[in-house]
């Protein structure tokens, strides 16, 4: 049975103005399991309109800050409660492991708690300004109207990350998913409605990213962009963003190196490695696509990390005891195989894996073998470009300074791993290193209340953590004048 999904405007499940849909397919069968509306340049003007007009005259505009949390906490009540169901549509349609979504979904609610609270401790401040007379403050206000634009890996994550400062600010928002997994977004709004948010705070518009995402980040009353996606579409939402001078905040992609020093704990590593590169299948930007070892155990960690490729068993995304799932889309799973062509092709050394995966258990749906190359070097476009896909560089280092050199030499900044016992070293590399996240004798660990997002080509701005909020209000700086006595020259400034 195909599911029909409708577009959310202005608190209302709605068919989209164009009348199309089109079809979203389950990664691990293969087969169109629902459709999505193809909305256009008429639906995007009224979910802006819908978005704006709540900021201005809607209950938003004039509730509480302390209501306002109220709301969102009792959103994460209602996720919590229905953590499983989403997590399971989440799978059907990305064909990430039940496991990690189920953790992710169970996790989620936090964001609407920690943010719930922040809500109404948004506070000015009394300036003790240097001139008589005068009392002056600062207080915070809602940027605007938010336009979300989210990548496919992890909707439901990605709305929390965005829209829980953002309505902690009072901003209204519009969120464009991914077109390949927009079913979990639409689904989602029937909470936001449970919750209690009044129409037009929350708006999402499905379509396609170079329509209906370029139509809503050029729309002239959406005021701030938050994108989570590839390079390539941040820098065109960057110029478009640009010629409205608009805020923005981008997430993009990684080449993120995990680095291992012979002094480590190397089953620990390995581990890390493990899920640093075949978690997600690799599908996420953190993924960890460069492993830096210590050239002393190079060898012996190679061996290590293979003895687990070989038991990782690849197949059905919502069985328990799958470790690998598939490629969420067709475009990315050419790309990742063109990748591994282009590898080998480079004279990188093949050690594992390297093919399409098939079998009974993979039937219809997108499979790569986890894929360990050695023989890297740095140069390599496989060691420089982004594959989003389960497959693993290894790169050998003599010393701690080769390491920084090589963790730094690409474009990205997104993370790093440092695996060592060496509590002077942990603390010299995570200084010396150029990323937004590093993580010392662990890897790919996030929280609602640490700072997530890239330096260099990895993005603009932080997502999570306390400060997440100050990307979603504008200051605003109030003189009062506490003096009954006219100027006593009114054409000089005081
Ligand atoms: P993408 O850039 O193709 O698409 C992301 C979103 O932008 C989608 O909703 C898409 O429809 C929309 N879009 C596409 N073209 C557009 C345009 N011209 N104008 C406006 N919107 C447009 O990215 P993707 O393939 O969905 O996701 C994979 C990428 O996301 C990878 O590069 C990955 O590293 C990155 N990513 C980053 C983070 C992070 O937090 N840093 C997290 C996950 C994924």
């Amino acid at each position: 049975m195909t599911e029909t999904f409708q577009l959310f405007i202005d608190g209302e499940y709605c068919d989209p103005a164009t009348g199309e849909w089109f079809d979203t397919i389950n990664p691990y069968t293969g087969k169109v399991w629902a459709r999505i509306p193809h909305g256009g340049q008429d639906d995007v003007n009224r979910a802006v309109d819908a978005a704006r007009t709540a900021m201005t005259d809607g209950p938003w505009a004039t509730m509480t800050a302390s209501n306002r949390g109220k709301i969102m906490r009792k959103l994460g009540d209602l996720v919590a409660q229905n953590a499983d169901r989403l997590a399971a549509l989440e799978v059907r349609d990305n064909g990430k492991l039940l496991a990690e979504m189920a953790g992710q979904l169970n996790y989620h609610p936090e964001w609407w708690y920690y943010y719930g609270g922040l809500a109404d401790k948004i506070e000015g401040t009394v300036v003790p300004i240097d001139k008589p007379d005068l009392f002056t403050f600062t207080t915070h206000e809602p940027v605007g109207v938010v336009a979300a634009l989210t990548a496919w890996n992890s909707p439901l994550l990605f709305i929390a990350w965005k829209c829980a400062p953002a309505l902690a600010a009072g901003c209204s928002v519009v969120i464009k998913p991914s077109e390949f997994t927009s079913a979990s977004t639409l689904a989602f709004m029937e909470l936001t409605k449970q919750a209690g948010f009044p129409d037009g705070v929350w708006n999402v518009v499905t379509g396609f990213g170079p329509e209906v995402g370029a139509q809503l980040v050029e729309h002239p009353d959406v005021a701030k962009i938050t994108f989570t996606g590839s390079d390539t579409t941040g820098r065109k939402i960057y110029e478009s963003a640009a010629r409205g001078l608009k805020k923005v905040s981008l997430e993009l992609g990684g080449k993120s190196p995990n680095i291992v020093f012979a002094d480590a704990d190397l089953d620990a590593a390995v581990a890390g490695a493990v899920s640093g590169i075949f978690a997600a299948t690799g599908q996420t930007c953190i993924a960890g696509s460069r492993l830096l070892v210590q050239n002393s155990v190079k060898e012996a960690f190679t061996e290590k990390l293979l003895a687990i490729a070989r038991d990782a068993k690849l197949g059905d995304p919502m069985l328990p005891d799958t470790h690998i799932g598939p490629v969420t889309t067709q475009p990315q799973f050419e790309k990742i195989l063109s990748y591994i062509d282009i590898a080998k092709a480079e004279g990188a050394r093949c050690v594992f894996g390297g093919n399409r995966a098939q079998g009974t258990d993979m039937e219809g749906g997108m499979f790569v073998e986890p894929t360990i190359f050695t023989d890297v070097t740095n140069d390599m476009r496989i060691a420089q470009e982004e594959v989003f896909g389960p497959v693993l560089s290894i790169i050998g280092f003599e010393d701690e300074a080769e390491a920084v050199s090589l963790g730094n030499d690409v474009i990205y900044g997104l993370a790093a791993g440092v695996w060592t016992k060496d509590i002077a070293r942990a603390m010299r590399m995570s200084k010396a290193l150029k990323a937004g996240i590093v993580w010392v004798n662990t890897y790919r660990v996030i929280s609602y209340m640490m700072p997530f997002g890239g330096v260099k080509q990895s993005g603009i701005g932080r997502e999570s953590g306390i400060r997440a909020i100050e990307e979603f209000l504008e200051t605003k700086a109030v003189w009062i004048s506490t003096s009954d006595a006219p100027p006593s020259n009114p054409f000089i400034q005081r």
